[in-house]
Formats: structure tokens, sequence, C-alpha cells
């Protein structure tokens, strides 16, 4: 069956990753973006080669209306829509003591309202195909902290709270809700990180190095899969075993 979705930041990283593994997989895919916008055209072309149907579309999801916008745009354009992943994210070095309150808000608007609010724009449409599913993006901040972001790891952990509580509530409309936890992961967001302290993060990493956005791109794809029909409320690192105790 043919199934739509969106992927908000697939411009670039892991969600251009994981477009293109939808789109592999049969999905029409509409992609949003904040500012990269030939980027995203790049990866809508891609998408076309596959012979899927892509859509791209900008949003700021600093701000909710621009989110509820995104979603209404995309089934409109799509025809429908059945997938949503959470994935648009920035990061923000920064020590708790110099965080704003303006830097707090922003990356809670971000990283936790906008997926609060996609995910109630998507639910009648998911509940009227009688399918859905959701995928957020959180991060191994999530589950250890951070000592140089908790604003971010805030919001990812929250996500993970958001996820579990709407994989209660959507589970009798045939909606699974999941998260998953990247480790670190070659993009944009960890490319200057890597080329600083790349030897001491892979000294970290029990194998010995950084993910691919596509090795991420395929547990996220999975979950958004029919084969991934009985898995809801869970949380799945993607992390090269970094949090093994
Ligand atoms: P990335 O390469 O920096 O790409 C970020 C994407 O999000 C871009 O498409 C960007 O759009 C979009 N975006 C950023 N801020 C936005 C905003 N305010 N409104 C709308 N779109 C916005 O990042 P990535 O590494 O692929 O990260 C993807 C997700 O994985 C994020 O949620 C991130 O927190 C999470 N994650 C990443 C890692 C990692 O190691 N890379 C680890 C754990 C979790 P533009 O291209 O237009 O700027």
């Amino acid at each position: 069956m043919q199934r739509f979705a969106l992927v908000t930041g697939g411009s670039r990283g892991i969600g251009a990753a994981t477009a293109l593994k939808l789109a592999s997989m049969g999905c029409d895919v509409a992609i949003s973006y904040r500012t990269q916008r030939v980027r995203a055209e790049e990866v809508a072309a891609e998408i076309e080669r596959l012979g899927r149907k892509a859509v791209v579309l900008q949003a700021d999801l600093a701000d909710p209306a621009q989110a509820r916008r995104l979603v209404r745009e995309s089934a409109e354009a799509l025809g429908g829509l059945h997938i949503l992943v959470n994935n648009a994210g920035y990061s923000q070095h920064a020590k708790f003591a110099e965080l704003s309150l303006e830097d707090w808000d922003r990356m809670i608007r971000v990283a936790l309202t906008a997926p609060f609010v996609a995910a109630q724009a998507a639910f009648p449409y998911m509940r009227e195909a009688g399918f859905g599913r959701i995928v957020n993006v959180s991060s191994l901040r999530a589950l250890g902290g951070s000592s140089h972001g908790a604003h971010y790891a805030s919001a990812k952990a929250g996500l993970i709270g958001l996820t579990k509580s709407l994989a209660l509530e959507l589970a009798p409309y045939g909606i699974t809700v999941n998260a998953v936890c990247p480790g670190y992961t070659v993009t944009d967001m960890t490319r200057e990180a890597l080329a600083r302290n790349g030897e001491r993060i892979k000294s970290q990493i029990p194998l010995g190095r950084a993910a691919d956005p596509r090795e991420v791109a395929a547990v996220i794809a999975f979950l958004c899969s029919d084969e991934a029909s009985y898995i809801t409320g869970e949380t799945i690192s993607v992390n090269g075993g970094i949090y093994m105790r």
C-alpha cells in the first residue's frame, strides 16, 4: 500500500537519509527545511530519481503555527499522511549557568513543542487512514544528560515522555509512536565536535566510530514500516554501544 510521509528537517543529515530511505521503501515524501532550500531541493531530486513524489516545504519549527501549517500543507500536497518523522533539531553548546531563558525557550519549542503540535495536526489524517507511524528523533543526551546543553537534553528527554504518552493514546487508532536516540552521527551538527575531539569521542564508543546518518535512518524507517506493527512506545538507541554498562 502506498504511504505518504513527512520528515521534518529533511534537507540534510539524518532527516535527508530518512527521507531517501522511506522513498526507497515506496513512500511519497514531504521534507521540510528552515534555511537550506537548495539542500532540500537536492534531496527532493533524489527522491524523484527513486520514482517517488517529493514535496519541499519551508517552516521555522520554533513557531507552533508553522509546525501546524507544515503538516497541513504536506497532507494536502501528498493526498494524506501516514508517517510523521519529527527529526528537525539543532544543538547549542552552552553551560547551564550561561543559558538564557530565550535559549531554553527556543530549544523547547523546536525539540518538544513542534513534535507535539505536528503529531496533533497529523492525527486526524492517520485516524482517517486507520494507520499511522510517528517517530520522534530524540538523542543519547536524553538518556545520559549533557554537560553543555541542559536545554537540549531536557527537551529530548521530554520527547520520550511525549512518545510514550502518545503511544498509549493513539494505539486504538492503529497508530504507533516510537523514539530513536542517535549517538554521535556524522552530520553538520557534529562535524566540528568530531573534528576537534574525534579521537576522544571514538574512544568512548565500543564500535569505535560515529554513525553514518543512513545507519540511524534505517532504524527510523523500520519503525515506519508495516513490519514494525507491534512496536509502540519504545525508545531505541542507535549509538554504537556507548551506554552499555
Ligand atoms: P543537521 O544535519 O544539523 O540537520 C538539522 C535539520 O533540522 C535541517 O534540516 C535543518 O533545516 C532543520 N532545522 C533546524 N532547526 C530548525 C528549525 N528551527 N525549524 C525547522 N527546521 C529546523 O542535524 P542532524 O544531525 O541530522 O540531526 C537530526 C536530528 O537528530 C536532530 O533532532 C538532532 O537533535 C538529532 N540527533 C543528532 C545527533 C548527531 O550526532 N548528529 C545525535 C543525537 C540526536 P535547514 O537545513 O534548513 O537548516
